[in-house]
């Protein structure tokens, strides 16, 4: 005990006499790995991810990893560094509501593998992955530590939010209640759950109430209308999935609007069970070999003859097709309504759901589905953040954390056009960095 006292004291001793010692280049040095000098990114388009109409030739003020103005007529600080992005278009980074950061390579430490993946996402412009769904205890555990270390660290990674384990399999109230209660207690960042008939209404009930009570959103994998109306009713927070059974009637666009419920399409992950019948096209774009170094193991894989004959030999195979049009069809329907849509895609669980790239491919699908590119990019951006409960990203406004994708191309002209990556910013700093500036 007295040992420890003293060596407190000692040790604290030392860091005073640091500290006065240099605290004039401590601090500017402190100051520049956290970015906390000014940067002003000038001449830029700015899309802020509200749904506005763009600002030609704007400005963003970032500083302390943060956004502290933003638009057509700022005053840029003195001493500020400025950037000339003139030509280039500047959005949030994007919001994936629907990821699942999990341990994927098991040849590789979990850590290492889980931070390689949140890279991942970010060099494909995804900044921030709210994985809906972990393995093991021990993987929630390492994405909870990801989660809190990210706002103490230089970041270089996209941040993650995690709800644990799926919720599924709850006998009675009681016990749907006491897990909520744990994972509150091992500070997750919302619920998910499954619907497929193995828990009761009531179970369900119970589950989202508790949740609520824990201050915790509740997000519900479905795939049939009445699962996602029996949700609904349960005042469910989030549908991760699209409906894909039938046409979503009039009463529940409704209801999805008035209790201000969001929306997850995951349409790359339908996508994800019918493209391997064959070598899809994309394996050769050069925009997806970015990603080749994480994705190869998987792309050998399904890249194998037998893999693909069991694909088309699969009778699902031919009920995801039927799926994912249905799928497509309400998006639009739910679109034109006015319920919030949130970008999704559940990639990072099974085989060839790859994380970046499929989150891209997502924004072409839901456009080809008759969102407009604004609409999509909200989506991506503003919605995301709201259905998700995240504050601090989503849109660039003063307050809000400089995470932001910087692109070669208006994307309001072509949503491929968020495939033209000038840059990727984490909290104010540049990263995963490709072209001039
Ligand atoms: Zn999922």
């Amino acid at each position: 005990m007295t040992f420890r006292i003293s060596t407190h004291i000692v040790v604290g001793f030392l860091a005073a006499l640091v500290l006065t010692g240099s605290l004039a280049s401590e601090r500017s040095v402190a100051q520049a790995a956290q970015g906390t000098a000014v940067t002003a990114l000038t001449g830029v388009r700015i899309i802020d991810g509200t749904g506005r109409p763009p600002i030609e030739r704007g400005t963003v003020v970032i500083s302390n990893g943060r956004i502290t103005a933003a638009g057509a007529s700022v005053q840029i600080p003195a001493g500020a560094t400025n950037i000339d992005l003139t030509g280039k278009t500047v959005m949030p980074g994007m919001i994936n509501a629907h990821a699942h950061v999990q341990h994927q390579t098991k040849a590789m430490a979990m850590r290492d593998d889980l931070i390689r993946r949140l890279r991942l996402y970010a060099s494909y412009g995804i900044t921030t992955a709210v994985s809906l769904g972990q393995t093991t205890a021990e993987e929630q555990a390492e994405v909870i530590k990801l989660r809190d270390e990210q706002d103490r660290i230089t970041l270089d990674r996209a941040r993650v939010y995690t709800s644990g384990p799926s919720i599924r399999n709850q006998k009675t109230p009681d016990e749907v209640r006491q897990t909520v209660n744990r994972y509150a207690d091992e500070r997750v960042d919302r619920i998910k759950t499954h619907v497929a008939n193995n828990m009761t209404p009531d179970t369900y009930a119970a589950l989202v109430d508790q949740a609520h009570r824990r201050g915790l959103r509740v997000a519900a994998h479905i795939f049939f209308l009445k699962e996602a109306e029996m949700m609904l009713e349960r005042g469910v927070d989030v549908i991760a999935h699209s409906v894909r059974d039938q046409d979503v009637p009039n009463t529940f666009v409704d209801a999805m609007k008035r209790r201000n419920v969001g929306y997850i399409p995951t349409l790359t992950r339908d996508l994800s069970l019918i493209v391997y019948e064959t070598t899809p096209a994309f394996f050769t774009d050069p925009f997806f070999l970015r990603g080749i170094s994480v994705y190869g193991e998987q792309v050998k894989m399904l890249s194998d003859p037998g893999y693909q004959q069991k694909v088309r030999d699969n009778p699902q195979t031919q009920v995801v097709k039927q799926a994912l049009a249905q799928g497509t069809r309400n998006l639009k329907m739910l679109s034109d309504g006015g319920v919030t849509i949130a970008l999704g895609t559940d990639s990072g669980t099974d085989e060839g759901r790859w994380q970046g790239y499929f989150e891209q491919v997502e924004l072409e699908m839901m456009a080809r589905a008759g969102m407009t590119p604004m609409q999509v990019i909200v989506a991506a951006t503003g919605a995301a953040a709201q259905v998700s409960k995240l504050d601090h990203v989503g849109t660039i406004a003063p307050g809000k954390a400089a995470d932001l994708l910087v692109l070669d191309a208006n994307p309001l002209q072509d949503i491929r056009n968020t495939r033209q990556i000038h840059s990727v910013w984490l909290a104010g700093r540049r990263v995963g960095a490709s072209g001039a500036n």
